[in-house]
């Protein structure tokens, strides 16, 4: 049963549809420079006030922390992980290659069931209407607003209307924005550790054979692997009872953390990047996933988000029209300028670290050797991690 949904208040100018991490983090930021905002959501007030965890850590930068300070997220996050260090490997690869920053924390991982929960409450904290259980199927041009219709019939209209409603949005299709899909015929298994030996903070990603493993470390002596393989090969792991998958991963892992222990429910992701052929349309905007759905190997998806949020909410300036074309085309120009490189760079590394022939494997193996002996190269890869 859906609530009926009340009118918008009179005024309200911008209608942002989804209540994920970054539709809410943008209903924070506009609300702070002064806009009337509010939210429409499917899922109902409870799923979103505790969201269930899903197994995802989302690995956040600097800049990502900054931003989520001045929206007052991170002050609400129990549990951070510091990510101190990480290393890549390639099968066969004599050493791992290095990548630290003097000390200085490379980044953080944040569970995403913490980060939706924060963003809901300081979205109430700041009594930003969030209308609940109610699905956007329809759009339609207004004058000068855009219309949006829900599955129950309501009507509603505002000046801006942002699309923030996932990878697969519905506002993206309703409003003639194609987008390329690029299905990479893997999934990722999230698989939650417990294992013998410390972390000490360093993140593992390592590119084997068929398959990728990456370990993310936790607080105590537990990690979150991500293990990305074939979709033909889930039906065998999945089979797997949690001893056989521990061992599996602890072997492919060469017993650098010790013997591990399954300590929780696996999850299952089937890994799909997407790429909006536009991040605006007339009275619309894109932002997070509905306008660049991420591959996660470089862990960019959200805190490329959270930066288009940042260019948007600059963008809009209190007092003007919300929906006029100019703020929301410098709007796009910036977050392509910022997304284009990192969209295409992240599938362009998925290809070389997951193609398995014999002469490629070989040409990655000498990649992360000669790296090895270029601490300039090593250095500006870091930078770019730490500054980003
Ligand atoms: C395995 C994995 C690991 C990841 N790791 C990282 C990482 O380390 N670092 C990083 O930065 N990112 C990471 N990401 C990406 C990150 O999780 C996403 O970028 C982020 O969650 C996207 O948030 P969003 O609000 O755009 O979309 P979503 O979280 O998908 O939220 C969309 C919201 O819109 C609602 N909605 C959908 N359709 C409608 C409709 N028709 N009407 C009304 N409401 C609707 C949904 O119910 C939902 O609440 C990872 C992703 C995966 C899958």
């Amino acid at each position: 049963m859906t609530a009926a949904l009340p009118a918008l208040p009179s005024g309200t100018d911008i209608l942002i549809c989804g209540a994920g991490p970054a539709g809410l983090a943008l209903a924070c930021a506009l609300h702070d420079r002064g806009w009337p905002v509010a939210v429409l959501e499917q899922a109902d007030a409870d799923t979103l006030a505790a969201p269930a965890d899903d197994g995802r850590e989302i690995a956040l930068t600097h800049r990502s922390r900054r931003v989520l300070e001045g929206l007052g997220l991170w002050q609400r996050f129990t549990e951070v992980s510091p990510l101190r260090r990480a290393s890549v490997r390639s099968s066969g690869s004599r050493v791992p290659l290095p990548f630290d920053s003097d000390g200085q924390d490379l980044g953080w991982l944040v569970p995403n069931h913490e980060i939706r929960a924060a963003a809901w409450a300081a979205a109430q904290a700041r009594d930003i209407p969030v209308h609940t259980g109610h699905s956007v199927v329809g759009l339609e041009p207004r004058g000068a607003a855009l219309g949006v219709r829900t599955r129950d019939g309501a009507a509603l209209q505002a000046r801006l209307v942002v699309a923030a409603d996932s990878r697969f949005s519905t506002l993206r299709r309703l409003a003639g924005i194609g987008a390329r899909h690029r299905d990479f015929g893997r999934s990722a298994l999230l698989v939650p550790l417990a294992h013998e030996r410390d972390h000490q903070g360093l993140a593992q990603e390592c590119f084997l054979e068929g398959h990728t493993l990456a370990l993310l470390p936790k607080r105590g002596l537990c990690s979150s692997a991500v293990w990305t393989v074939r979709n033909a090969e889930l039906p065998r792991i999945q089979a797997m009872d949690d001893a056989e998958l521990a061992a599996t991963i602890e072997a492919a892992a060469e017993r650098r953390l010790g013997g591990m222990r399954v300590v929780g429910p696996r999850r299952i992701y089937p890994l799909v990047a997407v790429w909006a052929e536009r991040f605006v349309a007339p009275r619309l905007a894109l932002i997070g996933d509905a306008a660049v759905g991420m591959h996660p190997v470089t862990a960019h998806g959200y805190n490329l988000g959270l930066y288009g949020i940042e260019a948007l909410a600059r963008r809009l300036q209190p007092g003007s029209d919300p929906g006029a074309p100019a703020p929301l085309q410098a709007y796009e120009a910036e977050h392509r300028r910022a997304a284009g490189p990192l969209y295409a760079g992240t599938n362009a590394l998925v290809r070389f670290f997951t193609d398995d022939r014999p002469p490629v494997l070989a040409l990655r193996r000498a990649v992360i050797d000669l790296a090895r002996h270029l601490p300039p190269l090593r250095a500006a890869i870091t930078r770019r991690l730490v500054d980003a």
